[in-house]
């Protein structure tokens, strides 16, 4: 009988009784919106925003419904019109070319490189051959691309950078956090991702007229002044009249919860981290298996792994999920046909032109992942690392 993990891949670590606490505190008041307050409150959604601005170290920041309501009101904000192209990766998660899709707008895809980067050479060529003027980058799974040379890039092209840092809540670049290189950024507080809201999301940005538009577009009506990291009232000259109302709000309940989550982010980096290095180090001594380069400039957030197996078959893959799972391992992979749980690859995306992608096809073919919920242990990590690797040698002998 093969060894055997017991823990669940979707458990997350209970809230805190500070959070809970908070909660309760909300409910037995009533005011769960928003802009509801007693005099001289501040509120608790405004609150969350001023402490994830100073944490993120942007201008302004506005909290709102969920992650991909943050990448459709940023495309919006930026001036993205019904039919106008936009990049993104090909290999990214469905809320991102679903945002595009949501404006109206039409996705270009671009190519990966083998570290599951954005491939600068390819954006370059798509920049030059689409014309389009946006780029939303989804640095996916927490790997960051060279972001000095997309900067470069995009800004001698005068393409607009929105950063999708779904994945990258406290990652860096040399220093610098993701999320404050491009004009806009956008975070999830999703259940799977760093904070954990059920639904819920940031958009950061330093420029005063896109979070006066932002604000505008999320629901605020004429309650601006409510914000807690916004921009002053004069931004909103034009916003207040401009913008459509898309009632993406940030509730009380969900901001009280948050509050206390972001004081334990950094820690929380390092356990995540922690639990990555891990089963990377057992997985690099693993024969057939590529592990993914994290580059020096990079401060990852290893809160999900990512491995290939370049020789594999379709069909060894595909045994290699049952191969685990009969260990107890829930590994995703990104080479299936058919879309399956939060995992789908670009064909699938129909409401997206087919474009060919032969590096990122080839790439993902071979590519699986894997969440590392903070309810696992150092051991935990140890046995999965192990069973994974028995995983591989049962399929591959
Ligand atoms: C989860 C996710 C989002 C969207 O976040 P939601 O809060 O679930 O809407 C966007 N991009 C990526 C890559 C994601 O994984």
């Amino acid at each position: 009988m093969a060894r055997k993990f017991t823990g669940s891949f979707t458990q997350q670590e209970g809230l805190s009784q500070e959070a809970i606490a908070a909660a309760v505190a909300v409910l037995q008041s009533g005011r769960l919106h928003r802009y509801n307050l007693a005099p001289g409150e501040a509120g608790e959604a405004a609150q969350l925003e001023a402490e994830y601005r100073d944490w993120q170290g942007s201008a302004y920041c506005l909290a709102v419904t969920s992650g991909g309501q943050a990448l459709q009101i940023a495309l919006r904000a930026c001036g993205v019109e019904p039919g106008a192209k936009v990049l993104t990766n090909a290999y990214t998660l469905a809320p991102v070319p679903g945002a595009i899709r949501a404006v109206g707008a039409e996705t270009v895809l671009v190519e990966i490189d083998e570290d599951l980067r954005l491939d600068l050479d390819d954006l370059d060529a798509k920049i030059a051959s689409s014309g389009a003027r946006v780029l939303l980058l989804s640095h996916m799974r927490g790997h960051l691309c060279d972001m000095d040379r997309l900067m470069a890039i995009c800004n001698g092209a005068e393409v607009t950078v929105i950063e999708d840092c779904a994945h990258t809540m406290g990652a860096q670049w040399n220093g610098i956090r993701s999320g404050n290189f491009g004009k806009v950024a956008c975070f999830s507080t999703q259940t799977y991702k760093h904070m954990n809201s059920g639904e819920g999301g940031f958009l950061t940005t330093d420029d005063a007229a896109i979070a006066a538009r932002a604000t505008i577009l999320s629901g605020s009506y004429m309650l601006y002044e409510r914000h807690g990291a916004g921009p002053d009232p004069e931004a909103f000259a034009d916003a207040r009249y401009d913008m459509p109302n898309c009632s993406a709000r940030m509730d009380a309940l969900r901001a009280a919860i948050l509050r206390p989550q972001l004081a334990d982010l950094d820690s929380n980096i390092a356990r995540w981290n922690a639990r990555y290095t891990q089963v990377e180090e057992r997985l690099k001594a693993q024969d057939g298996v590529t592990t993914i380069k994290l580059p020096s400039a990079e401060t990852h957030v290893g809160s999900s792994i990512q491995f290939r197996l370049p020789d594999f078959t379709a069909a060894q893959c595909r045994a290699l999920l049952d191969a685990a799972a009969t260990r107890g391992v829930e590994l995703k992979w990104f080479g299936a046909k058919e879309p399956a749980g939060f995992t789908s690859a670009h064909p699938s995306w129909r409401y997206v032109p087919a474009q060919d992608m032969p590096k990122t096809d080839r790439i993902m073919a071979t590519l699986f992942d894997m969440r590392l919920p903070l309810s696992f242990s150092q051991d935990d990590c140890a046995l999965i690392a192990e069973l994974i690797c028995d995983a591989v040698n049962e399929v591959a002998s």
